[in-house]
């Protein structure tokens, strides 16, 4: 298993109470992506974040969990649950073990295409513990490895703008809660939930001047919200964002795309068209909430398939068309068939199955886990 998150965590201890022997590599601290943005509150309560049977076997083990409705910042949804998980898993995770590829043991990508002889050659991971690397066999790799690490850049088009480079230190990509920026002028980018939350955290401090750039139209309310949304803290943040886009505390500039940036004597010079227009601001700092991407790189070697679009698993992804950004709540159950590849053995769970789609729930990837772990099971 690749990647100590919520799903891979979880699926390390179903496998092992199925009695597979299972080693997961974790290429930080466990839970290393939900610790990055541990200082935001989740949206969906704590009995939606892991399952029913690990919620069971912490408790008869005696850890004294959260109630079910509460809702956690990422960081204590880490501390009162995932590392106690990961604790139950000692001798089981290697933490600092990034995987950096993974192929079959003496087979090339193009042998056996579309053959069931792939099957009977064992996977080979490149692991790397310190300074030393080496090879390690598996007969079912499960990829939970997320995409927290890949965050999307600002520019037109989904490529670098040109001086986004060289500007880097001026920018934050991802999701957090923003640091202080009294005084300073500031740019967010982004229309997701990570944007909402970076903005709503950015305008209770004091910036001199608050832009929000977004790539689309925007109607009155930026962000749609969901009639009688049962997951009350995600409606109450986008009730916050779209209130601010209104105000006078944000600039809002949309449909708007980041042309180039250059640092000069007054701050990083962003020009934008906006709405046809080239708009130039000037700041101190780039919040991208761009959104992430996989990567695609670590299985290059197998007969992976993706989606052309979302880059998502083939299958899942034709099974999500159509359900763009809804209400993850109502995510279709997706069989173990759709998160499956031409290569046998080799299965895409959790936030990385999704791609670049943002509407990835962990409840989601709970079943997952269950529905590949019985497909293994049958194979
Ligand atoms: C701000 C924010 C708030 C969110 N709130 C919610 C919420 O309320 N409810 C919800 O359901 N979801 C929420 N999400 C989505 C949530 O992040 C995911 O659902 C969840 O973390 C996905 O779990 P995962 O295990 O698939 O991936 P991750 O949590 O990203 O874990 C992947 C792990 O793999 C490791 N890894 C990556 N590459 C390698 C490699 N090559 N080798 C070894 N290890 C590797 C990473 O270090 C990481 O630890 C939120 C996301 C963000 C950004």
């Amino acid at each position: 298993m690749i990647g100590a998150g919520p799903i891979g965590l979880e699926a390390a201890r179903a496998a092992l109470r199925r009695a597979h022997e299972v080693q997961l590599f974790e290429a930080g601290g466990v839970a290393e992506s939900v610790r990055r943005w541990g200082d935001i509150r989740m949206f969906s309560p704590f009995g939606l974040n892991g399952s029913p049977e690990a919620f069971a076997q912490l408790e008869r083990q005696g850890f004294q969990l959260p109630p079910p409705e509460s809702i956690l910042t990422g960081a204590e949804y880490a501390d009162a649950f995932l590392e106690p998980l990961a604790e139950t898993l000692t001798g089981i995770i290697r933490t600092n073990s990034p995987v950096l590829a993974v192929t079959r043991a003496g087979l090339n990508k193009e042998d056996y295409i579309l053959d069931p002889r792939r099957a009977s050659v064992p996977f080979s991971l490149l692991v790397r513990e310190g300074e030393r690397e080496s090879i390690v066999q598996a007969d079912v790799v499960l990829d939970c490895s997320g995409n927290f690490q890949n965050p999307r850049p600002l520019g037109i088009g989904g490529i670098p703008a040109p001086g986004e480079r060289a500007a880097q230190a001026a920018i934050r990509y991802g999701a957090f809660h923003p640091p202080e920026v009294d005084g300073f002028r500031v740019l967010v980018v982004g229309a997701g939930h990570s944007a909402a939350t970076m903005l709503c955290g950015l305008a209770a401090q004091r910036p001199a001047k608050l832009f929000w750039a977004v790539r689309k139209p925007v109607a009155d309310h930026p962000y749609a919200r969901i009639p009688d949304d049962p997951l009350p803290e995600r409606d109450q943040l986008l009730a916050r964002a779209n209130a601010l886009a209104r105000s006078s505390t944000v600039q809002l500039l949309a449909p708007a795309g980041i042309r180039s940036l250059s640092t000069t004597g007054e701050g990083l010079e962003v020009a934008l068209s906006v709405n046809g227009r080239l708009v130039t601001v000037v700041v101190d700092r780039i919040f991208a909430a761009t959104g992430f991407r996989p990567d695609l790189g670590l299985t290059r070697e197998l007969q992976v398939q993706t989606c052309w679009a979302t880059e998502g698993a083939h299958k899942l992804a034709a099974l999500l068309l159509g359900e763009a950004g809804g209400d993850c709540l109502k995510a279709p159950t997706a069989g173990a068939e759709t998160l499956s590849h031409p290569e046998p053995g080799f299965y895409t769970l959790g936030m990385k199955s999704y791609g670049r789609r943002s509407d990835f729930l962990i409840r989601t990837g709970l079943e997952q886990v269950q529905n590949v772990l019985d497909a293994v099971e049958r194979a």
